[in-house]
């Protein structure tokens, strides 16, 4: 079988890295290759570098590029076609996925989601093989880096719709990541009436970012912790936590009455245990709910709200590479993780 020439970046923790050859196959039924345009860090990257990476092995999943060839039954995607990549996207056949009265009706919960995580190749490099179902159309005019921000737009957009922000909420932010930022925007553009973000001075350039995409207000927590903070007449009735666990707490302790704190993330180890005042949260008639956007299933909508959003590609990415580039720019990103926004590799 004959097979295409592709380098791929290779990572083995702690933050070593390769570049090297890594010929791909030709798509099999149902899948894709893509030449890669443009892959975007994420948190997990850093973690994946830093401790992960047991063995060598490729990364990177927030990818845009251009359909190089297409296998056996794929009708949605030709040659030459612009696609950015979900992650992950449900089977649509499994007893979960199924419409009912045959399944569950609940795609998103699928546990046998269509990937190409773990797979040969992935978004540091030049090719990736995928399954179709991970694909979506980019429209026309949207410059393929911007594109490479649909998978972690998705996670934003999970985050926003878990604690089902709508007209008039007052929405709070805390930890003003590229998740929340993606968060405070979309929570305005679903109507909210107030967003507030959350976090420390030190993320000078995300706190701007965030008020560049409509947040009203911001608050420094280590200059007023959020327990202390003066919400005036009305508390969060939404509150999104983007940062570590014990952010819970608070956030139980200051949200409005029937508020709903919405939470994403992972500690990795002994602070994913924490406690909160029982009794506030069932006197104060709250919710608590996780949202975690995998199998993605929001690629289609995020797209169409990058390209209404233009400010959103303009304030989330501040740092473009190449690839060979990757292993240097993430190591000398790794102690600014808490100030950057979002660093995309972009394939020449
Ligand atoms: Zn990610
Ligand atoms: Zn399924």
């Amino acid at each position: 079988m004959s097979t295409h020439e592709n380098r791929s970046v290779y990572v083995k923790s702690p933050w070593q890295f390769e570049v090297h050859d890594n010929p791909v196959a030709e798509p099999g039924p149902g899948q894709l290759l893509v030449r890669i345009a443009a892959c975007a860090a994420c948190g997990t990257d850093f973690h994946v570098a830093d401790r992960m990476a047991q063995d060598w092995q490729v990364f990177g999943h927030e990818v845009s590029g251009v359909v190089e060839a297409v296998g056996e039954g794929v009708t949605r995607f030709a040659a030459g076609d612009r696609v950015a990549l979900d992650s992950s996207a449900p089977c649509g056949q499994c007893a979960i996925c199924l419409p009912r009265p045959y399944g569950r009706g609940r795609p998103e919960l699928c546990r046998t989601a269509a990937t190409y995580y773990g797979s040969a190749t992935m978004g540091f490099g030049k090719m990736l093989l995928t399954p179709q179902q991970c694909a979506v159309a980019v429209p026309q005019g949207m410059k393929l880096d911007v594109a490479a921000l649909t998978e972690p737009l998705g996670v934003s957009k999970d985050l926003v719709e878990t604690a089902q922000v709508g007209p008039g909420d007052h929405v709070l932010i805390i930890g003003p990541g590229p998740l929340g930022l993606g968060a405070a925007a979309l929570a305005r553009h679903y109507g909210a009436e107030r967003v507030i973000l959350a976090g420390r001075s030190r993320s000078e350039a995300r706190m701007a970012a965030g008020e560049a995409l409509g947040a009203d207000l911001l608050i420094c927590v280590d200059e007023t912790p959020l327990a202390a903070y003066d919400f005036g007449r009305r508390r969060p009735d939404k509150i999104l936590v983007t940062a570590p666990p014990q952010a819970l707490a608070e956030a139980i302790a200051i949200a409005a009455f029937g508020g709903v704190v919405a939470y994403i993330g992972i500690a990795w180890g002994p602070g994913a245990k924490v406690t909160f005042d029982a009794d506030a949260f069932h006197f104060n008639k709250m919710s608590l709910r996780a949202s975690h956007a995998s199998p993605g299933t929001h690629a289609a909508e995020t797209i169409r709200l990058l390209a209404d959003m233009p400010q959103l590609g303009a304030q989330l990415i501040s740092h473009r590479f190449g690839l060979e580039e990757t292993g240097p720019m993430l190591t000398a990103l790794r102690d600014e993780k808490r100030t950057l926004k979002k660093a995309v590799m972009v394939n020449q």
